[in-house]
């Protein structure tokens, strides 16, 4: 039997993962410097957490966790990263430690979907959690904050902002009876999925991807309409900062996004190129201000998002493949080995990034090797040379050959690596 990876979970292999790397060093340095700290959660939570946080009714709940029992537990494995945070905000009792908590998180989340091109039953979400601060400046600060990291940081092209408000808990109860009469008497215009959420849980309906359902919910009323006076004061905060900090946003008032949890600001990135279908989604996010209390800690409110790596992988740039090595150390015969050795272990004490060929043989093949890592330089450690107490250093790009003594030879490498186009290049004694 042939063993392949599980059907939407992939192999992301070391040439993909620079891409990878660099994406999650980014996103890392860019929230940091807006004050974010991780947080490590588990994978595995108790389902009743998703049940009730995400919402009974919303697709992740209904088809596409991973739930199992396991010694009397109930168990699911997290589609989402937000829940399980806040969890753990409530459970460590975080509040009574600072005022504000500003954590970011960074993993997999599993979610048993039909896979399509940007669409995974494993998949990585990188994404922030503010706690304490009830806006609307940390929304609007948030929203750029991710607008400046798609853009500027990450050089992605053609992303939209799509914003909108869902008022606090009374207006989406309100707007959920406008909605359902609105599509009760053109029910049987809609998918099945969405007549059996008419009477729960209306709102439902406008995230649908059915092109029936989006058919239908184009003339829904819009929920800005319902909102208080408050709720529109902080939705008016949020557009005003985000003009100031010349961020630009298209307001969309059938944006309810999937998750139950959401109250007042709502958001997400898409891109408008095209080339990620019904994919074209790559940030989502919003205010939930009831989570924390809903779990039993104070009320304390919180806004937060989650964005797929995969889709913005597919959207950066294609920068650069592998790191290659500066050094490729090759060691002639097994007497030099363990000079080699040293001399690998010596360079990267001074952080150079070096690999020593353990594999024995002729210099060509060594020489072939480095080339195709391309290494800068090869140091060739030989018998007769460390009889005479030095090394040879070829340069690969220029092809010539010098001699430096062994007790130099890694700090004059080092320099040459801190500083390549510098004078220190082999003056070829061929
Ligand atoms: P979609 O509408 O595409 O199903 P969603 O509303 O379910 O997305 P969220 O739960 O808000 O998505 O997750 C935030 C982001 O995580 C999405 O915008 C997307 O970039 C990414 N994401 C969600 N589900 C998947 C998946 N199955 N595969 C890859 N990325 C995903
Ligand atoms: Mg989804």
């Amino acid at each position: 039997m042939e063993l392949r990876a599980v059907k939407g979970m992939n192999d992301i292999l070391p040439d993909e993962a620079v891409r990878w790397q660099r994406l999650e060093a980014a996103f890392r340095e860019h929230v940091r410097l807006h004050g974010y700290d991780e947080v490590r959660t588990p994978i595995l939570e108790s389902t009743a957490l998703f049940q009730r946080q995400i919402g009974e009714t919303t697709d992740v709940v209904e088809k596409e966790m991973y739930s199992f029992e396991r010694h009397g537990d109930a168990l699911t494995v997290r589609p989402e990263g937000t829940a399980g945070a806040a969890r753990a905000y409530v459970e460590h009792k975080v509040h009574t430690k600072e005022p504000v908590s500003r954590w970011y998180y960074l993993g997999p989340m599993f979610r048993g979907e039909r896979p399509a091109k940007g669409r995974y039953r494993q998949f990585y979400q990188a994404g922030c959690e503010v706690y304490g601060d009830p806006g609307p400046l940390a929304d609007a600060e948030m929203i750029d904050m991710i607008f400046s990291l798609l853009t500027t940081r990450l050089g992605i092209a053609n992303i939209e902002v799509r914003l909108n408000s869902l008022g606090a808990s009374g207006t989406r109860q309100r707007y959920a009876a406008a909605l359902k009469q609105f599509f009760d008497p053109i029910k049987d215009k809609l998918s099945e999925d969405s007549q059996r959420r008419l009477d729960k849980n209306p709102l439902r309906i406008l995230d649908s991807k059915a092109p029936r359902d989006r058919e239908a919910a184009q003339a829904a009323p819009s929920i800005l309409e319902l909102l208080d006076e408050t709720d529109s004061a902080h939705f008016a905060g949020v557009k005003k900062h985000l003009d100031a900090l010349g961020v630009r946003y298209v307001v969309d008032p059938t944006l309810v996004r999937g998750l139950d949890y959401y109250t007042r600001t709502l958001f997400e990135f898409v891109t408008t190129t095209g080339e990620l279908g019904a994919q074209s989604t790559v940030v989502g996010g919003g205010r939930y201000d009831n989570m924390v209390e809903g779990l039993g800690g104070p009320s304390v409110p919180a806004i937060g998002f989650a964005m797929g790596i995969e889709r913005l992988l597919t959207l950066m740039p294609d920068a650069s493949g592998r790191e290659a090595p500066f050094c490729y150390v090759a060691p002639l015969s097994e007497p030099c080995a363990s000079t080699a050795l040293v001399l690998g272990r010596d360079l990267r004490r001074l952080g150079v990034r070096v690999e020593v060929d353990g594999r024995g043989g002729k210099l060509k093949a060594m020489l072939r090797r480095a080339d195709a890592l391309g290494a800068k330089v090869c140091a060739i450690v030989c018998e007769g040379e460390l009889e005479r107490g030095v090394v040879a250093i070829k340069n690969l790009a220029a092809h010539a050959q010098e001699e430096v003594p062994l007790a130099d030879a890694a700090r004059i490498l080092a320099e040459r690596a801190a500083n390549p186009s510098g004078s220190g290049d082999a003056r070829g004694t061929h």
